[in-house]
């Protein structure tokens, strides 16, 4: 740190991304990416798009916001879209939350939420998990604090029931509640369409995991009109062109090839199920995944141990040093054949 730094700062501690190393090529299972690549109308759309790129690109998203109107069913006034998910949940940490609206989230969830939240000086209470690491709704109730809840969670993968979220969204009118569905393409229940009943709610999206564009970098908030208002006068005082011309062409394109989408995320669910049916006839324990990874131990191999045995093997998986998951590994669901990989490593190893 330099002598400059503010002391502001003082009790950041960064997030940690998921390795991206260069040193080798590695079967990739270790940043929930999808093992396909974007739609070809995605990519088509992006280059005729990079032919405009000495322009600025749309600060209002127009093309984007009218597309996915139309595909996800709201209005442009219920829509925001940010410089991939992670934007978007840090405005929303700028907008609603302070040192006297504090925020509340699982003690085990996405690693950025602690993150965000000593970046603005909120302070924050993290809820611990019950033993089997699903949600325990009752502390969510009349909570004091504004709520971020990541649905399904991460890196448990583990889904609450939509009429659960209903219930915690109804009982806190006062707060805020964010629900992080990262994940929901892959089997979750959104909770999106509350929007249109509740005004407290956020619901965050992003490009990056079920369409296929995680180095765009494109993330969508959904919530009432004058929630959506609060988080533009973020982005209009942050960044206006935070997605550049490229990532919006691809985001409509993306949205457009719903047959696409649709498909990727139907061959990733059936690996998942697959890869799940072989790591338990292996005498793993496999936590109930709707997403595109699986949180897995095995009573014979420490998860640090089987992570950097992995690694030696030429197979990347995330390792978590938390001493609640410190067990576990998560797994992100590459193509049957990067998984078939997975389990032939697994069996030499153990
Ligand atoms: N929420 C959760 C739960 C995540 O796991 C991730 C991906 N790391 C994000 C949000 C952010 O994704 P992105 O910024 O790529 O949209």
């Amino acid at each position: 740190m330099s002598r400059f730094f503010s002391s502001r700062y003082d009790a950041l501690s960064p997030y940690t991304p998921g390795e991206q190393p260069q040193d080798r090529r590695y079967i990739k299972l270790n940043t929930n990416e999808s093992p396909y690549p974007p739609s070809e109308l995605a990519v088509r759309m992006a280059q005729e798009e990079a032919e405009r790129m000495q322009l600025y690109s749309d600060p209002d998203c127009r093309s984007l916001t009218a597309e996915a109107a139309k595909i996800l069913g709201f209005s442009d006034r219920e829509l925001i879209f940010t410089n991939g998910s992670d934007d978007i949940l840090n405005f929303a940490f700028m907008a609603f939350c302070d040192e006297t609206h504090g925020a509340a989230f699982p003690d085990i969830t996405y690693g950025f939420y602690p993150v965000f939240a000593a970046l603005n000086r909120v302070p924050y209470r993290e809820i611990p998990l019950r033993e089997d690491f699903t949600i325990d709704p009752e502390p969510y109730f009349e909570a004091p604090e504004n709520l971020f809840i990541a649905n399904p969670n991460a890196p448990t993968g583990i889904a609450l029931p939509l009429p659960l979220i209903e219930e915690i969204v109804k009982s806190n009118p006062d707060r805020i509640v964010v629900v992080d569905e990262a994940y929901v393409d892959f089997g979750g229940e959104s909770a999106a369409p509350l929007v249109k009943k509740y005004d407290n709610l956020l619901v965050t999206r992003t490009f990056s995991k079920s369409r296929n564009l995680a180095g765009a970098r494109l993330g969508i908030g959904i919530a009432c009109p004058s929630l959506i208002r609060d988080l533009q006068t973020i982005r209009f005082s942050t960044n206006p062109y935070n997605i550049n011309r490229m990532t919006m062409a691809a985001g409509v394109g993306a949205l457009r090839d719903t047959a696409y989408f649709k498909e990727c995320v139907h061959r990733i669910t059936n690996t998942r199920e697959q890869t799940v049916r072989e790591l338990t006839a292996l005498g793993f324990t496999v936590l109930s995944s709707r997403t595109n990874f699986v949180f897995a131990k095995h009573p014979g191999i420490g998860g640090e141990e089987l992570y950097l045995r992995l690694k030696d093997l030429g197979i990347l998986v995330r390792h978590f040093t938390i001493p609640r998951i410190r067990d576990f590994n998560r797994i992100t669901i590459g193509s049957p054949e990067e998984m078939q990989a997975l389990v032939h490593a697994i069996k030499k190893i153990l």
